[in-house]
């Protein structure tokens, strides 16, 4: 079967030796801050869409701004590192090399580029996730009881730098080969799930295939998130914006409004074949794309004029001087109090 590579049995204990060899690089940077690495990427080849590119653009500035408040590093990729993984899987071969390479990263947060950040103040609760190592957003009663491929999202998920990671990522690819792998994996996941037809596996089904099959290996380390929004599907938030900020009403799970807004089955760059309305996509973009980007603006003294738009207006008044608004929350967002020494 197709495999990522090697993974050195004693993986977990190498990384802990170089950690100790390399204290100017810890993976915790500060107490109970891990150093967080946001993977995101597209394809070598322009869009096809008109806009497709000017989208990307945005939607990565939109990842640059939230690593930028949070204090994370960000990786952009547009190369396909394994032949054989295509789309989709590319994420995969892509996430095993960068854990690799940073040892000093303890998690990997893979960003789909049609997601968008909405909550550029809300971080993951990362105390939660102490003894789990991958968090994705889903559901049990989905995925082990429904069995639905729809129990997980695969846009959006946070993964561990260590060794049971890089045995998912290795038994996750053997069903990823494009051609005949990828089609008779599609066939068998099809059998075992409830609600997918028998078309060629996406790494999404594929996750739940296993999720569901090896429970016992893969079911105790993974963490279903549905506390907040580390999915969250775009048609039913793009047109809440302006109500949700009226009421900020935090969520279970400390958010405020939806964390993550994902243009599934939108193909920002994809051309024609949108599942959905074009028009009603792009502009669920756009929204997103100010919603968010006000959240920066006004740190600076900015808005939009409204989510439709691109013109912005000034919302604080320029004294000339340094910070002199006095304002606490300002000036830990603007100063992360949090960067590693
Ligand atoms: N992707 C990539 N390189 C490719 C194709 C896809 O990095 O050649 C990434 C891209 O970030 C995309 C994600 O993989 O959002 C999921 O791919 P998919 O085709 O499902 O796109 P989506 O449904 O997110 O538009
Ligand atoms: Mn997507």
């Amino acid at each position: 079967p197709h495999s990522l590579g090697p993974v050195a049995s004693d993986y977990d204990e190498r990384r802990a030796q170089w950690l100790r060899d390399n204290p100017r690089f810890p993976a915790f940077v500060a107490p109970g801050r891990p150093r967080v690495l946001v993977v995101t990427g597209s394809s070598p080849r322009r869009c096809s869409a008109p806009d497709g590119d000017h989208l990307l653009l945005r939607a990565f500035k939109n990842k640059v701004d939230y690593c930028r408040v949070h204090d994370f590093d960000i990786f952009y990729s547009t190369a396909v590192l394994d032949a054989e993984l295509t789309g989709f899987w590319t994420k995969l071969p892509l996430l095993r090399s960068l854990m690799l390479a940073h040892p000093e990263t303890e998690f990997l947060w893979w960003m789909d580029s049609d997601l968008m950040l909405t909550d550029m103040l809300f971080e993951p609760p990362w105390d939660r996730y102490g003894s789990h190592n991958l968090v994705i957003p889903g559901w049990d009663a989905k995925v082990y009881g429904a069995k639905s491929w729809l129990g997980i999202n695969a846009g959006s998920f946070i993964i561990r730098n260590c060794r049971w990671s890089l045995d998912l990522l290795d038994a996750w690819v053997r069903m990823g080969p494009r051609g005949p792998v990828r089609e008779m994996y599609g066939k068998l996941i099809a059998e075992t799930l409830s609600d997918r037809g028998p078309y060629e596996a996406c790494d999404q089904s594929a996750l739940v295939y296993l999720l569901v099959t090896e429970r016992g290996r893969w079911g105790d380390k993974t963490f279903l998130e549905s506390s907040y929004s580390l999915h969250g599907f775009w048609a039913g938030i793009v047109d809440r914006y302006e109500e949700m900020r009226r009421d900020p009403t935090p969520g279970p799970g400390g958010e405020r409004w939806p964390l993550v807004t994902h243009f599934v089955g939108c193909k920002p760059c994809g051309g024609d074949d949108s599942s959905y309305d074009a028009v009603r996509c792009r502009r669920g973009m756009e929204r997103a794309l100010n919603f968010a980007d006000d959240q920066i603006l006004n740190l600076y003294g900015f808005e939009h004029e409204s989510l439709n738009t691109t013109a912005v207006r000034r919302v604080r008044n320029d004294t000339g001087g340094p910070l002199d608004a006095d304002d606490v929350e300002l000036g830990r967002l603007l100063h992360p109090t949090f960067r590693a020494a």
